[in-house]
């Protein structure tokens, strides 16, 4: 098999750098060792964050960090047998977290966040999936004063610095919209520009065969094998050898795994995190996806049910499913909204594939001809592959990237 291009990993970003790619001219295969968008892209919580122009910071507040020491909370956990080895990656991450940094750094993530909404429409549009979207943003809801008047005011710095819109609702314009949920509650932020997807996995797969019918080809294979040939790259498959002239890895959580046995040594960890689907009890709708702000937990309105998901567990990629967070969040969910029986055997978990800055890795490698980078999408992936897809195309394509890349750059580490 022969390519211009080989994409290395189908998760959300991998298909649309892959997509993007073709869609240029380039003939381009995507190879995975499994099924497509099956692993983090299969599960999110679908949200196109165009609000989320902060990536998820370390706590710096006293009482949080205690929290979460104690590691009893629900939107976070700790392996402690893996702090260890996180060790190195969480102190760069708190101190890129420290509010001056995290400030700098949300400028910059800025730029690609602005364009998350139109780069999955332009996507949806030419694949005919449209149908997996809703545009009526998303809710966080309080429990108590104080945290909602938090909120809503960082809510309005936001709308100053980035132009973000978002709706204040008191506890009476929240029963409006969300009738089903307990009357505990004293208000919520609607961010009214984030578009919701109620199938992350039917998403990318309707992008995959918009790939191929562009003449893209899906193959199974281990990227572990990659190797330089001439000014390219090899791979072995099942379907024999395949040689590319350039190689983009996007193989999120696992990227490492190549760009490790190239020389690279880049920072990134996971944060794991879990899924369960609910039927809804009796007639009771939920509208909106809605982040419970003080517990810690998402409910969204899917496809296939109410979906349960839970923040960040820390912990080694490979290391056994511990859902702890779910466990404990499944009985405030049900006190919150009348949730009916589990819909799956099991939970679900993924990883998300982080960095120590909170910004992905988008660029070229500075060692190594015809090979470029593109992971590290933290919370953001489903938010953000699209865009990372079109700005790797066209580098790789010799055309100006329409976001600027730099902050982005593989060397920043
Ligand atoms: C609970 C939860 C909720 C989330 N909610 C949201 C949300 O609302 N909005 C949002 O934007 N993001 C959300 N995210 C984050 C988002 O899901 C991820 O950032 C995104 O899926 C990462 O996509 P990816 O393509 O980089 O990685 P993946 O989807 O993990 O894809 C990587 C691919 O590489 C393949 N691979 C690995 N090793 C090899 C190998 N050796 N050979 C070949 N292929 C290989 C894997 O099989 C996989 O298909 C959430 C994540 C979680 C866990």
């Amino acid at each position: 098999m022969q390519a211009d291009v080989v994409v290395l990993g189908a998760g959300i970003v991998g298909i649309s750098v892959a997509l993007h790619l073709q869609k240029r001219g380039r003939s381009t295969i995507l190879l995975d060792r499994r099924g497509a968008a099956e692993e983090t892209s299969y599960g999110n919580a679908g949200l196109i964050q165009k609000e989320g122009v902060y990536p998820y910071g370390f706590p710096h507040d006293f009482g949080a960090l205690l929290r979460y020491g104690l590691n009893r909370t629900i939107d976070a956990h700790y392996h402690p047998s893996a702090l260890l080895d996180l060790a190195p990656f969480l102190w760069r991450y708190w101190q890129h977290s420290r509010p001056a940094r995290h400030a700098e750094i949300a400028k910059r993530y800025a730029t690609l966040i602005a364009h998350c909404v139109e780069e999955h429409d332009a996507l949806a549009a030419e694949a005919d999936a449209t149908q997996f979207f809703k545009r009526n943003g998303w809710f966080r809801v309080f429990r108590t004063k104080e945290a909602l008047d938090l909120r809503l005011a960082e809510a309005e710095r936001w709308h100053k610095e980035f132009g973000l819109a978002y709706r204040a609702l008191d506890a009476a314009a929240l029963k409006a919209e969300e009738p089903h949920l307990a009357p505990v509650l004293v208000g919520g932020l609607h961010w009214t520009e984030p578009t919701t997807c109620n199938d992350p996995h039917g998403l990318a797969v309707a992008y995959l065969r918009r790939f191929e019918a562009l003449g893209g080809r899906y193959v199974q294979g281990n990227a572990a094998t990659l190797e330089v040939e001439g000014t390219g790259w090899r791979l072995t498959t099942a379907q024999g050898p395949l040689s590319a002239g350039a190689a983009v890895v996007a193989m999120g959580p696992w990227s490492d795994m190549v760009t490790r046995s190239l020389g690279y040594n880049l920072p990134l960890a996971v944060k794991r995190g879990y899924h369960m689907h609910y039927r809804a009890a009796g007639e009771a709708t939920l509208n909106h996806p809605v982040l419970d702000t003080e517990r810690g937990y998402f409910l969204v309105p899917m496809a296939r049910g109410i979906r349960l998901t839970t923040g960040a567990e820390f912990a080694r990629r490979d290391g056994m499913k511990t859902p702890v967070q779910l466990n404990r969040a499944e009985p405030i969910a049900r006190e919150f909204f009348p949730l009916g029986e589990r819909l799956d055997n099991e939970p679900w978990m993924g990883s998300r594939p982080c960095t120590p800055d909170m910004m992905p890795i988008i660029g070229k490698a500075p060692r190594h001809r015809n090979l470029w980078f593109s992971f590290g999408h933290a919370h953001h992936g489903l938010t953000l592959g699209p865009v990372t897809g079109r700005m790797i195309a066209e580098m790789v394509t010799g055309e100006t990237p329409f976001v600027d890349p730099t902050p982005f750059r593989v060397d920043r580490f």
